[in-house]
């Protein structure tokens, strides 16, 4: 769904002098072209994000839990998966403002698949049993399925007999990627990568709207950038409700 962003920059009319200029015209081409994709790309996710949702909510109904009072670590379980929840249906709502962008709606999504997650652990401590840890996402985008898990360099006798890694193995071993990712890294092409519209305020001097992979958006400009759209913080919940999270929204 998001590769095709890529191929924007060759799909743009080349001036007959690549040194000159675009004419005002080929700009005008290019930024349409750059917002009716941004324009599709989002109107997708709204709907996955609110699929996610109302998804999530059919769980919690049907998945309420009625804790004791020394039932702490359930109870904290619980809690931060109906933040999640809240947060996710928050994004959601502001789906149709000016300035909500594609990590928006992905960490819309990302809250509510966690907080199906974090419910299904109260329910397992509740139980009496030990739930695993969140699935760690891919990096590249967050909407994918879990990162293929690799062991830290330098850490196991796997990772000790792996430390001359080609560059290739080296940069599919940078950051959590999903098996697909991954695999397109190692084969050296351009994983999945989700986009963001790059602010404005954030690329002085550039006229038009550009798309960028939504971790090079500056993180002053963007909550979204450094934490893959929400799925590395368990603050994440906290700074939505709060509203924190649209504090340098506005481009
Ligand atoms: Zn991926």
């Amino acid at each position: 769904m998001f590769r095709r962003w890529w191929f924007l920059k060759v799909a743009v009319p080349v001036p007959v002098d690549p040194a000159a200029p675009p004419t005002r015209r080929e700009a005008r081409a290019r930024q349409a072209l750059v917002l009716g994709e941004w324009e599709a790309l989002r109107e997708h996710l709204r709907g996955v994000a609110a699929e996610r949702v109302t998804a999530a909510g059919a769980v919690f109904r049907a998945a309420e839990l009625h804790l004791q009072s020394e039932e702490s670590a359930a109870r904290v379980a619980y809690q931060w998966a109906l933040e999640a929840y809240e947060a996710a249906g928050r994004l959601l709502d502001h789906a149709g403002d000016e300035d909500t962008d594609l990590p928006d709606l992905a960490a819309a999504v990302v809250m509510a698949e966690q907080a199906v997650e974090r419910l299904a652990a109260a329910h397992l401590l509740h139980a009496g049993k030990r739930p695993g840890p969140l699935q760690v996402r891919c990096y590249w985008n967050p909407l994918h399925g879990p990162a293929d898990i690799v062991l830290a360099p330098g850490r196991g006798r796997k990772a000790r007999q792996r430390r001359h890694l080609t560059p290739r193995e080296a940069a599919a071993e940078r950051r959590p990627a999903c098996r697909s990712c991954r695999t397109a890294i190692l084969a050296g092409q351009t994983p999945d990568v989700l986009p963001a519209l790059l602010p404005a305020k954030a690329a002085p001097g550039r006229k038009g709207p550009v798309l960028v992979p939504y971790f090079a958006v500056p993180r002053q400009w963007s909550p979204w950038s450094t934490t893959a759209c929400g799925a590395y913080d368990q603050g994440t919940p906290a700074l939505v409700l709060s509203g924190e999270h649209r504090r340098n929204a506005k481009r």
